[in-house]
């Protein structure tokens, strides 16, 4: 914005609060500097930025009144679920509106006979298990965040947890969502049909990341219960060895619904944490649980137990009842806020690789570790190959933030250097956004913009986030300026 713009933003904002005011309620609008402050991040901390308004709808109709009101006067918004993302997806715009959808809250419906519950977006992912349990149901995708974190945020990250590797992300259990376009054309995709006709545009807002639109319904596949739930708990002398028991676990064709791998510093936050008794002297440990009817368990147990034993997993434990089982789970659920117990500060990084090259990777972050002084734990969906390095360092030791910064993104370089991704299932919000060329060529970049200014040509929803730099219509002021190469190649037309 320039200085000569200022004046004109202020006195928009003024007047979307008084009209909102108006029309939503005087409690749906914050403009007090101390209240807007409580927005100012996400679960990633390190950046902060205050909104200029923060609007708290008590329902869809409300979210389409705030959109058009922000559409009419040029206003960027952002879509806040409950601002537990790790990337800065939900990071305000200094002279935009917040949108948060903590109000919407209601499960519309739980329908067992045809395995889907409607939610609205707020609905915290755990209530919609806590719903369908009576039913005998539950909502598979399972952040470590799943006690807080909204749907319409799983929605927007595709966001994963444990149980993903067996039942899949986000992605494969939305089968319907209503949202609001960023011009407040309300637009319905799916339903409770296993598969819409046409174009994939479900599968386009599932992990937009708020740059299309704002969710305002969501309807989601529900699980059965499985007969049988039984988890082991393995200590390996090191992640080599625990590495090599997951690919060959996986090999065999079993697919556990959840194995999830922590190394030695991870146990050592843990137990410093939530003193969870994790085996002694265990370089990683791997949970492994396997879901399904009770007699496929326990054949592909033996499996799992086998191979394990085979890789040199020196003690392995059994959950005798759900309170060992959840005893198994305290440590790993734990992991990223007790990193806090052994490091003042930290970085929760979020990258993807296959399976196979775990091993490998795995040795070259010791080693970069080992290279620059930079601790960094690693706890992990081992079954996924998706990592979770907490790079850990002290912020009142000059130079030490910047170099943690470097190890994380190097660490990011290992994973596309070895097929892998950027981000595993946190996004790439504000913190990753200058990462994507690393991924993406320029003409990639450029036909991800298409889609997006296709659907918000004038770049208000969440503007900022995932790309990189302004480009096209989608983050600069007004139409893309220069042809984009589909375009040039007659492929695309100019919209
Ligand atoms: C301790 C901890 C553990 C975590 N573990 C996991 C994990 O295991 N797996 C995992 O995937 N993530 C994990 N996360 C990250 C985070 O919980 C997820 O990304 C989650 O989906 C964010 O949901 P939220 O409601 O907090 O969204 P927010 O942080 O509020 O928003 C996230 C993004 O979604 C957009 N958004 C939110 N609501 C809407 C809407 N209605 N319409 C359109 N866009 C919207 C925002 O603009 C933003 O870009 C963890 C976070 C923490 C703090």
């Amino acid at each position: 914005m320039t200085i000569d713009q200022a004046p004109a933003r202020r006195s928009a904002i003024t007047g979307l609060a008084r009209q909102l005011r108006t029309a939503l309620g005087p409690d749906a609008v914050i403009d007090d500097h101390q209240r807007l402050r409580t927005y100012e991040c996400d679960g990633l901390a390190h950046y902060k930025v205050t909104p200029a308004l923060v609007v708290l709808p008590a329902d869809a109709t409300g979210v389409v009144t705030t959109v058009r009101a922000c559409a009419e006067a040029g206003v960027p918004f952002v879509a806040r679920g409950s601002g537990t993302g790790l990337s800065g997806g939900a990071l305000p715009h200094a002279d935009g509106v917040l949108i948060v959808t903590s109000r919407l809250r209601r499960i519309v419906e739980i329908d067992p006979a045809n395995q889907r519950a409607v939610v609205e977006p707020g609905v915290i992912n755990l209530d919609i298990t806590r719903a369908a349990g009576a039913d005998g149901y539950y909502y598979a995708p399972d952040p470590s965040s799943q006690q807080i974190c909204s749907i319409g945020g799983n929605l927007a990250e595709n966001s994963g947890g444990a149980h993903c590797l067996k039942y899949g992300f986000t992605t494969n259990h939305v089968t319907g969502a209503e949202f609001v376009a960023p011009d407040g054309e309300v637009v319905r995709l799916g339903g409770k049909a296993p598969d819409a006709t046409g174009y994939d545009l479900l599968g386009a807002i599932v992990g937009s990341e708020g740059t299309l639109g704002v969710v305002t319904e969501v309807t989601v596949r529900l699980v059965r219960l499985p007969e049988a739930v039984r988890t082991l708990l393995a200590g390996f002398p090191g992640t080599d060895d625990a590495g090599a028991a997951t690919s060959a676990v996986i090999g065999a064709g079993v697919v556990p619904a959840a194995m999830e791998m922590m190394d030695a510093l991870a146990i050592e936050a843990a137990e410093a944490a939530v003193r969870c008794g994790y085996p002694a002297g265990a370089g990683a440990v791997l949970i492994v649980e396997l879901d399904g009817p009770a007699a496929e368990v326990d054949a592909q147990f033996a499996e799992v137990e086998r191979h394990c034993r085979a890789h040199g997993a020196f003690e392995i434990r059994i959950a005798a009842d759900d309170a060992e089982r959840a005893s198994f789970w305290r440590g790993r659920k734990s992991a990223f806020a007790a990193v806090g117990r052994i490091s003042p500060d930290y970085i929760v990084q979020d990258g993807v690789i296959p399976r196979t090259v775990l091993a490998e990777v795995l040795h070259r972050i010791a080693e970069l570790s080992r290279d620059t002084g930079i601790r960094v734990a690693n706890v992990f969906h081992a079954g996924d190959g998706n990592l979770h390095p907490l790079v850990l360092f002290d912020d009142s030791v000059p130079g030490e933030a910047e170099r943690a910064e470097e190890v994380s993104g190097a660490i990011l370089d290992l994973c596309i250097e070895h097929g892998g991704s950027i981000t595993g299932e946190h996004g790439v919000g504000s913190d990753k956004a200058k990462f994507m060329p690393r991924m993406f060529t320029e003409a990639d970049l450029d036909t991800m913009q298409l889609l997006r200014c296709a659907f918000d040509p004038d770049g208000l929803a969440n503007p900022g986030k995932v790309f990189p730099t302004p480009r096209l219509c989608g983050e600069v002021p007004g139409r893309h300026k220069g042809a984009h190469p589909l375009q040039d190649a007659g492929i695309a037309e100019v919209f």
